[in-house]
């Protein structure tokens, strides 16, 4: 539950470190260092990453449905609240503290902004006509804000609490659960499958890391791509003997917006995502695939901000 704490105190005021403390030490309840709340403990614990074993850090939690006081540091009311407030109107206010963010919003700006670039920087055509206007000048706002809210999403244990007090909406006022917005390393798949089988799409924010940056492909200056790492080839379900695999690539064609990124850096991806499907092809060296078939998933940047390093 919300967002995950590093340290917490005692009934004592002693201060204790989530990586080493262990169940039982220290005066109980342990409570949040700013507002006092109960909270309790999650041990670091081991998880595939990229196929690999990774133990995750341990934090301190909140217990469900016992919120920090009022303007907590660890509140996620708190940092909502802070977003909306430079989104240039991205995020919406509700009723009860509860706020929305357009993803429609996004979608369009992105769409003017690519028709702007293609057309030389002349005038947009006029709006598609939707019932909220977007404007693609305010794109480097909107793509900021929703990297923070984003950014909150991965400092958090789950959706749960995200979702009550930011909730997405696309056309129509259609709600978009958090986990078909945002997909870290080991939910790739799960976002193949969302663009692939979404009849309208909807702007998705990738996590994952860089395998590598490659300048200038084939001495063409506007082809630069990073690559995330892959997971590994899985069987295919209706034929075992088919790997299916998914490569993750992120392409601009100014090179300097892929300045500071790395191989091996986590990095974030917002945008609009194209998907498509490489034929099979045979393996050479024998095991436990007769083939592999690789999976896709594209985005072409717009602004050099759809990414950055987390
Ligand atoms: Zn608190």
């Amino acid at each position: 539950m919300g967002i995950k704490m590093g340290y917490a105190l005692d009934q004592n005021g002693a201060k204790w470190d989530a990586q080493t403390y262990q169940k039982g030490q220290g005066a109980e309840p342990l409570k949040c260092e700013h507002c006092g709340v109960n909270v309790t403990h999650n041990p670091p614990y081991p998880k595939e990453i990229y196929d690999k074993p990774v133990l995750v850090s341990g934090y301190f939690r909140l217990y469900p449905k016992r919120p920090h006081a009022a303007g907590c540091r660890f509140g996620i009311d708190n940092e909502v609240v802070e977003i909306a407030k430079t989104s240039d109107g991205l995020i919406e206010s509700l009723r009860n503290n509860r706020y929305r963010m357009r993803l429609v919003m996004i979608k369009e700006a992105l769409e003017q902004a690519s028709t702007s670039r293609n057309n030389g920087g002349s005038e947009n055509r006029a709006g598609t006509g939707k019932t909220y206007p977007s404007n693609p000048g305010r794109l480097p706002a909107y793509i900021n804000s929703a990297k923070r809210a984003l950014k909150l999403r991965a400092a958090c244990t789950d959706d749960q609490e995200l979702q009550v007090h930011l909730e997405l909406v696309f056309e129509g006022n259609v709600n978009v659960a958090w986990s078909q917005f945002y997909f870290e390393a080991e939910r790739h798949m799960e976002a193949f499958h969302a663009v692939s089988q979404n009849t309208v799409q909807h702007p998705i924010a990738i996590q994952g890391r860089a395998k590598e940056v490659k300048y200038a492909i084939h001495g063409v200056e506007s082809k630069n791509v990073i690559n995330l790492l892959m997971n590994r080839f899985r069987p295919d379900p209706e034929d075992p003997a088919n790997g299916i695999g998914l490569e993750v690539s992120i392409w601009a064609s100014d090179a300097s917006w892929f300045k500071g990124i790395e191989k091996d850096d986590e990095i974030l991806v917002l945008g609009m995502w194209r998907s498509n499907i490489k034929a099979p092809s045979p393996a050479t060296h024998g095991g436990r695939y007769k083939t592999f078939t690789t999976r896709r998933l594209t985005l072409t940047l717009v602004l050099k901000t759809q990414v950055s390093k987390v």
